[in-house]
C-alpha cells in the first residue's frame, strides 16, 4: 500500500508505495482510511523543525494523525469495534492503566503515543489502531468531516478549559484551524464579541465570516488593539492557538485582570513568563489544552455537529490525492489553506 513516510530527520517526506499492510494484534484494529487532514504538526514534521522534534519520533514512520475510515479487519480480544463500522480516530493512542488514565486523564497518559508522531499514521491506504482510540461516527457524518473531529475537538477541550465564556469578551490568537473553529465555539457559547487576532490576510477573512472583529497584531500597536475593546479594559477570556513564541507575552497585555488564557499552539520554544506581572498581579489563570478529553470532547463535538448547531464544512478548502502531498504542504506553509483533506486512494 501507499503512504507518506517521515524517513529522515531533515526537510521532507517520501512517498512509499510498497508499504506493508498492518495486521491487527490483540486489542487493535485496521481501518481503510477514507480521509485525513492536515495539521500545521505536519508541517513541523515536514520541516522537522524544533517543534516537531521536540515530540521525539522514531524515525521512520508514516505521518497522519487526523482521519477516518471504516474498520476491515478486527483482533483478537476487540469488544466494540466490528468489521464494517465509520470510525474516527483519537490520535492519542493511551495505556489505559496508568494513573492519569485510571482518574480521567487519558489524553495525558504517562505512556502517551501519538498517531503519525510515534506510532505509524493514516497517510496511507491502511492504519492499524488500538480500538479504544476509535470513535464511532454517526450516519449523518461525511469521512472528510469526521477526520475533522480530531483537530476540531482540540478547540471544543480549548473552550471547555477556559470555562463559560457567556457574555464575555474573548480574544484569539492565531486563525489556523483550531483558532477558526474556536471563534466560532466562542460565540456559538454566548460571548458577547470575538476578537481574531492573525498576521495572514486570507486566514483573517475566514474569522471575519464567522463574525469575529480581526485585528493585525504586526500592524496594530496594543494601545489601538485595546481600544477595540470595551473600557480599553482588555478580554475576559484569550485562547493562544498560533504558537507563534511572541503571542503569549502580547496576550498577557491584552487580557483584563483577573483573567483567563488558554494555550493551545506549541512554540517550538520557552516563552518567558513574568510571573509577578501577570500570573500574581495582574491575576491571569494561564492553562493549557494538549489534545481532547477522552470522551468527552467527542461526545460534545459529535452533539454540536449533528445538530447542526456547528457547521465544519466551510473549514474544507482543498482535496487532494496522497500523491499531491507536497502541494499540502506548500499551501500550509503559505498559510492560504482552511484544512487540506487527502484522500490516501
Ligand atoms: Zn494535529
Ligand atoms: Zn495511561
Amino acid at each position: 500500500m501507499q503512504g507518506v513516510v517521515k524517513a529522515e530527520p531533515v526537510q521532507g517526506v517520501r512517498l512509499s508505495r510498497d508499504l506493508s499492510e498492518p495486521v491487527p494484534e490483540s486489542g487493535e484494529v485496521v481501518v481503510e482510511v477514507a480521509a485525513t487532514s492536515v495539521c500545521g504538526t505536519d508541517l513541523e514534521l515536514y520541516e522537522w523543525s524544533e517543534s516537531a522534534q521536540g515530540f521525539d519520533p522514531k524515525l521512520p514512520f508514516v505521518m497522519g494523525h487526523e482521519c477516518a475510515g471504516t474498520v476491515v479487519a478486527v483482533g483478537p480480544g476487540v469488544d466494540g469495534v466490528s468489521v464494517g463500522d465509520r470510525v474516527a480516530a483519537e490520535s492519542h493512542i493511551f495505556c489505559g492503566r496508568c494513573y492519569l488514565c485510571r482518574t480521567g486523564k487519558a489524553h495525558n497518559c504517562e505512556r502517551l503515543r501519538v498517531l503519525g508522531i510515534t506510532f505509524d499514521g493514516a497517510f496511507a491506504e491502511l492504519v492499524k489502531l488500538p480500538a479504544s482510540v476509535c470513535f464511532r461516527l454517526p450516519e449523518s457524518i461525511s469521512p472528510e468531516i469526521g477526520a475533522l473531529f480530531e483537530p476540531a475537538g482540540v478547540a471544543v477541550h480549548a473552550l471547555q478549559r477556559a470555562g463559560s465564556v457567556a457574555g464575555c469578551d474573548v480574544l484569539v490568537s492565531g486563525c489556523g484551524p483550531i483558532g477558526l473553529v474556536v471563534v466560532q465555539l466562542a460565540l456559538l457559547f454566548g460571548a458577547s464579541k470575538v476578537f481574531a487576532a492573525e498576521p495572514n490576510a486570507f486566514r483573517r477573512e475566514l474569522a471575519a465570516n464567522l463574525g469575529a472583529i480581526t485585528l493585525d497584531p504586526t500592524e496594530q500597536s496594543m494601545d489601538e488593539v485595546l481600544q477595540h475593546m470595551d473600557g480599553g479594559h482588555g478580554v475576559e477570556v484569550a485562547f493562544e492557538t498560533s504558537g507563534a513564541r511572541q503571542a503569549l507575552p502580547w496576550l498577557l497585555d491584552a487580557v483584563a485582570r483577573e483573567s483567563r488564557i488558554v494555550t493551545v499552539g506549541h512554540p517550538g520554544q520557552p516563552v518567558p513568563l513574568d510571573v509577578a506581572a501577570y500570573i500574581n498581579k495582574k491575576g491571569v489563570v494561564l492553562t493549557g489544552v494538549f489534545g481532547r478529553r477522552i470522551w468527552d470532547t467527542w461526545e460534545i463535538l459529535s452533539h454540536l455537529v449533528v445538530s447542526g448547531r456547528l457547521d465544519l464544512s466551510w473549514l474544507i478548502t482543498h482535496r487532494l490525492d496522497l500523491a499531491e502531498f507536497e502541494k499540502g504542504m506548500q499551501l500550509l506553509r503559505r498559510g492560504e489553506s482552511g484544512k487540506i483533506i487527502v484522500y490516501p486512494k
